[in-house]
């Protein structure tokens, strides 16, 4: 049986939960407002303390409606915030983070990314982020949807504190088990899933429905319980309601059996050869 830890270790040491929450597309329906922000504070009662957003969700909407969803809880939380490639010159990812803190009610980030890799040189999006660093504006910094040959690059660039890698990975987009995610593992480099139920396109019949039915959960639960699973992964579910805050939550108190992880293998593959990362 598998059962996943509570946390991941980053490089540094630093646990955090290894179950967190989205935010992509909040913040942008005036009536989903008040069930997004009663979403994010129950997750972070129930211990889905890592929280991920980006100056581009809502183009700075998702940010703003966070910051007010963290409202006497912004110590409890590990805060997520990502740059634009376009924004991530030396000086422009200092704007933009000052940016990204205002709507966000806060003087620092725990952890700044950038969104994926653009036109500005990484080393200076890395002298941007040491800098910020050095202010006590971000804790801590990393990288989105960097295939391996993009993190060799980062690393020639100067970039050896990069804390993680944020990519899109669940049971049926696997293709970063052949190199990524042995080349973090190589590096003490825990991975951030994004999507981990696919933005809602896994397959409609499955495997994963047998399995759940069998458990009386849901099919998005054991997709969730299968990337808690993986070792050094930590997966950020966006919920829009309490009650699928709460599913997810229970995704991290499942146990697969070996025959469950085998039936999972049989149904999504794992890569047999190099793909390249997709990204959403
Ligand atoms: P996801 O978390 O895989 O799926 C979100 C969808 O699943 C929503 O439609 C949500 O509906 C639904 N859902 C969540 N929990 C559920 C449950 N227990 N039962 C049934 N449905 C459930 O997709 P995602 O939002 O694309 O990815 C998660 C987060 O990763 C994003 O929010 C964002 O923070 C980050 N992300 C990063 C990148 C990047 O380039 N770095 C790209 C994509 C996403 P409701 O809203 O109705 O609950």
């Amino acid at each position: 049986m598998t059962r996943a830890d509570a946390f991941v270790t980053l490089p540094d040491g630093e646990r955090i939960a290894r179950l967190g929450q989205g935010t992509w597309e909040m913040g942008e329906r005036p009536e989903r407002r008040g069930a997004e922000i009663d979403a994010l504070r129950a997750g972070v009662d129930l211990g889905m303390t890592v929280i991920d957003t980006a100056e581009m969700y809502g183009e700075g909407a998702t940010e703003t409606l966070l910051g007010d969803a963290l409202a006497g809880l912004r110590e409890k939380v590990f805060l997520v915030s990502k740059v634009y490639p376009h924004n991530a010159s030396r000086r422009a990812v200092v704007a933009s983070c000052e940016a990204s803190l205002s709507r966000l009610k806060t003087d620092r980030l725990d952890l700044y990314l950038l969104h994926w890799r653009g036109a500005v040189p990484l080393e200076e999006t890395v002298e941007g982020f040491e800098s910020l660093r050095r202010q006590g504006k971000i804790r801590h910094w990393g990288v989105s949807n960097f295939d391996v040959d993009d993190m060799e690059a980062l690393r020639a660039a100067g970039g050896l504190a990069c804390a993680t890698n944020q990519i899109l990975y669940n049971v049926a987009r696997r293709g970063s088990e052949f190199d990524l995610l042995p080349w973090m593992s190589a590096h003490a480099m825990p991975a951030m899933a994004y999507s981990p139920i696919d933005h809602m396109r896994l397959p409609k019949r499955s495997v994963l429905d047998e399995i759940a039915r069998a458990r009386q959960l849901s099919a998005v639960q054991i997709a969730l319980a299968w990337v808690l699973a993986r070792p050094g992964i930590c997966a950020i579910p966006k919920a829009g309601s309490v009650e699928h805050v709460r599913a997810n939550r229970q995704a991290l108190e499942v146990a697969l059996s070996e025959q469950e992880l085998a039936a999972i293998d049989a149904a999504f593959k794992p890569p047999r050869r190099k793909t390249p990362l997709e990204m959403l």
